[in-house]
Parts: C-alpha cells; structure tokens; sequence
C-alpha cells in the first residue's frame, strides 16, 4: 500500500532572501520557465480570445445573465440545466484529483490563473524595476524621482492589465461587442461600471499585492494536496542523498575529499522561488510546484560542471529506493472515474430533452361557457432549447369528450419561449368525476418519436 509524503512544515524564522515580509523571486531562465510561458501565453490567448469569438449571430461563451441562459460554442443551457454545468465542475474537480495524484501541483504551477496572472505581474514588475538586485535596493532606498517614475510605471502596468481583465471577464456576461465600444464612449451602464472596476481592483489587489498568500492562505487546494499525493506522485524535490552535506566550494575542487555533496549551498533555489521556501526542506504545503528552483538548479550544477538533476521532478520512492510505479489503484481510480463522469456527462449533453414544458393550471376550478359545457383553463409554457425552428404538437389524452380549444401547433424559434393558454371543455352530463385525470402531450414535427407527458386534472361537479 502507498505511503503518504509527509508534508514538512518549515521554522517559521524570516529567511535571509525576504526584506521584512516580501519575497523578491529571482527571474531564471530554464526548459521549465518556458514550458510555464507556453501554458501562460496559451491560458491568456484562450481568455482573452475566446471572448471575441462568434458562434453563428452569437457571442460563442456568453452567460446572458438577464436572459438566465449560457450559451456555449453551439450549446444553450438554461436554468433547469444548472445539474448539467456542476457536473462540469465535478470533473473539473476529479480532473484535479487524478493531476495532482500523478505530478503533484503541477496545475498550480502552469496553468492556475493566480499563478499565471502573477507571474505577468512579476513580469511587469521586472521591466519596470529590474531583476531581484535592483527591486531590493529600490525598496531601501529614500524617496526620490526614479524611484517615483519606476513605481509609477509598474502601477499603470498592473493597471492595464487588471483593466483589459476585468473587462473581459465583464465581457463574458454582456456583449464584449457592444461593452468595448460604451467604454471608449463612457456610455457603459452603473451596473457593467461596477463589476469593471470591482474586477480591475480584485486582479489588481490578487496579482500584485497578495500573489502567493493567495495560494498559501485562501486557496484550499493546498492544504489538501497532503493527502492526495503519495510516495509515487511525481513531484518538485531535492536529492538530499547526492546533496548533503552542502557547503561551497572551489569550481574543480573534489567535494568528497570535503566531505561535501553536490549543493553548493548558493541558496539560488531559494531566491527564485514565489513563494519563498527552501526546497532543501522538503515537500512543503507552500510549494507550487513551478519547477522555478530546478530551473536555477540546473543551471549551477551546469556551471559547477555536475550532472543536472540535483533539484528534479522525482518521487518519493524514486529518491528512496530508485523505483517508481506510474500505474497505482488510487491513479487507475480515479481515471475511471473521470472517463465514467465524462462519458455520463457527453450521454447526458446528448440526450437532454430540447424542448421545456411547464404546465399551470387556472386558479379558478371550473365555469361554464355559453354553449353549457364545462371549461377548464391552463397556461402551456414552452422553450425551444434548440437553435432551430421547432414545430410543437399539443394534444390532450385521457377523460373521453374533452375538446381543446386552443392552438393544437406552436411554432417555435430558436431558443424561444412561448406561453400558449389553452381551454378544455366537456359536456357535464359525460362527467364521470368531479376529477379527471388527463395528460397534456407534447411532441415536436421535427422528432415525433419523443413526446412529453405533463398529467394534470379536469374539473368539474357531478349531479348538478
Ligand atoms: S519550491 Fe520550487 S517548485 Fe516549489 S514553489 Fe518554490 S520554486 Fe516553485
Ligand atoms: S540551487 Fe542547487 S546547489 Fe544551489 S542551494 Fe539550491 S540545491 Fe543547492
């Protein structure tokens, strides 16, 4: 049975790469930085361009909030369909599961929004700041015109960007197309005006000021990766048997005759890290998993002339005892469940009536009408979920004699939503019962073979 990696809680003592509480990553180059850029630039190019994309007259993702409808690619769902989208979020959420079982919180490090959005902002903050170095000494410096001139170039950056996100996640609830043009003309609505600066100031607040406390202190996933990875996860580790004992060293110099490992103790895996731990340490609750202290670790033991590796993708049985199984019941599991909730989720998709029907019957229980007979009154509610013309069908079964008096085809457009009353009648001397169980039926021109059965009642008095 597998093992749990223990998740090491660290001192708490302010390391030496931290001015007060601020963390100062270095920027490092590395297969694994840009491997994180690819999925950065894809996650952004997805968010900011599917916004513009049209499907047919339509905005292809739009959630209409005022028309309670989501519309997605060729897709529509509606309120009633709300089963349907959690079920999106529970393979989302098994999706995670079966990552994070098989390479840790690799999600976290390359494709988590707040790990994506703050690593732009840290990219902002770079050009506008400098490296490390230069940010640490801008921060200790008296005030003065550069250093006003640099915090003002960085701000107006994070502000663009915070501005052209919040107005695309805004977008994803009006029409970006006419949104973009009432912001360049200040004709946007109260409503669209707030939710613009709430976002602009929440992405803002998120990517720059707060950046890993987010992931350290709001974001729950964290503190549950403890026990979703096991011995067998693949995750961002130091070799502390080829490592310690650390120490420097001259390049060249033999460190087994120093009684040393192949760290060389530069702490340059500290200082590229976001979040501001030490590798070295452990698997800690705080690792993102960005692959960042690799990065920098790869490229000293280059310079020292040692094989790369030192800081690797390993797992904890791998490090141990040198094997490592991919295939484990917990992974298989969740597999399987991920491939059944899909493959019930797409038959569901499928299969999922596109015409909705609500049936209210009139408050009042029964009148005569001028030729004696009984009436009845009902309100037919239909929405054509589709995104073509529909042609409904209505009939009556059941209770012998009734007449319906009312249009028995509605034609229906796209995605319309029709209320149809509808009036029954019978002869009081053909009642059987002051109740009569009847069922309004409902099928469409277009697939005739799928009707939909609404029961209900027909009301009348006996012996009059
Ligand atoms: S320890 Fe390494 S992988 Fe983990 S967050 Fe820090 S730099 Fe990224
Ligand atoms: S970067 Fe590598 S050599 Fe330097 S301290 Fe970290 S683990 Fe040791």
């Amino acid at each position: 049975m597998n093992r749990l990696i223990p998740v090491t809680q660290v001192a708490t003592n302010p390391p030496s790469h931290r001015s007060s509480d601020k963390i100062y990553p270095r920027s490092f180059s590395g297969i694994y930085r840009r491997l994180r850029i690819g999925a950065g630039a894809m996650l952004f190019t997805l968010y900011f361009g599917t916004v513009w994309l049209n499907w047919g007259e339509r905005q292809a993702v739009l959630w209409d909030i005022t028309e309670k409808k989501f519309h997605i690619f060729g897709a529509t769902f509606w309120p009633e369909d709300l089963v349907l989208l959690s079920a999106i979020l529970i393979i989302c959420a098994f999706g995670l599961f079966f990552i994070t079982v098989l390479a840790g919180r690799v999600w976290c490090g390359y494709a988590c929004p707040q790990s994506v959005w703050m690593w732009a902002f840290l990219w902002a903050e770079r050009l506008t700041e400098g490296d490390r170095g230069q940010r640490i000494k801008l921060d200790d410096s008296a005030f003065s015109q550069h250093k006003a001139l640099r915090r003002f170039l960085k701000h107006s950056l994070w502000l663009l960007i915070s501005a052209g996100t919040a107005v695309t996640f805004v977008g994803y609830f009006t029409p970006v197309r006419d949104l973009a043009p009432n912001i360049l003309s200040l004709e946007l609505s109260g409503s669209a005006l707030f939710w613009v600066f709430f976002f602009t100031a929440a992405t803002y607040v998120n990517a720059g000021w707060l950046r890993e406390k987010v992931c350290l202190h709001m974001c729950p996933y964290g503190r549950f990766q403890s026990s979703m990875v096991d011995n067998d996860s693949l995750v961002v580790a130091y070799d502390a048997s080829r490592g310690d004992p650390r120490g420097s060293r001259h390049k060249g110099s033999d460190p087994s005759a120093q009684g040393l490992g192949d760290c060389i103790d530069c702490e340059m895996c500290v200082q590229v890290c976001p979040t501001g731990i030490d590798i070295r340490d452990g698997l800690q609750m705080e690792c993102i998993g960005c692959a960042a202290c690799i990065d920098a670790c790869d490229s000293i033991m280059e310079k020292m002339d040692y094989p790369k590796g030192l800081v690797r993708y390993a797992s904890d049985n791998e490090l141990n005892e040198g094997t490592r199984h991919i295939l484990r019941l917990r992974l298989v599991a969740y597999f399987l469940i991920l491939v059944t909730m899909i493959g019930l989720f797409s038959w569901a998709l499928m299969t999922r009536p596109l015409l909705g029907l609500e049936l209210e019957k009139d408050r009042g229980l029964f009148r005569f009408n001028g030729s004696g007979y009984i009436e009845n009154s009902y309100l037919l509610k239909l929405t054509n979920k589709d995104i073509e013309t529909r042609h409904a069908v209505i009939k009556v079964s059941g209770g012998e004699g009734i007449n319906m008096l009312g249009p028995s085809r509605v034609i229906l457009r796209a995605e319309e939503k029709r209320e149809v009353p509808i009036i029954l009648e019978k002869a009081p001397d053909s009642l059987v019962s002051e109740v009569t169980s009847i069922n309004f039926e409902v099928s469409t021109v277009e697939d005739p073979e799928k009707r939909f059965i609404i029961p209900t009642t027909f009301l009348g008095p006996i012996n009059r």
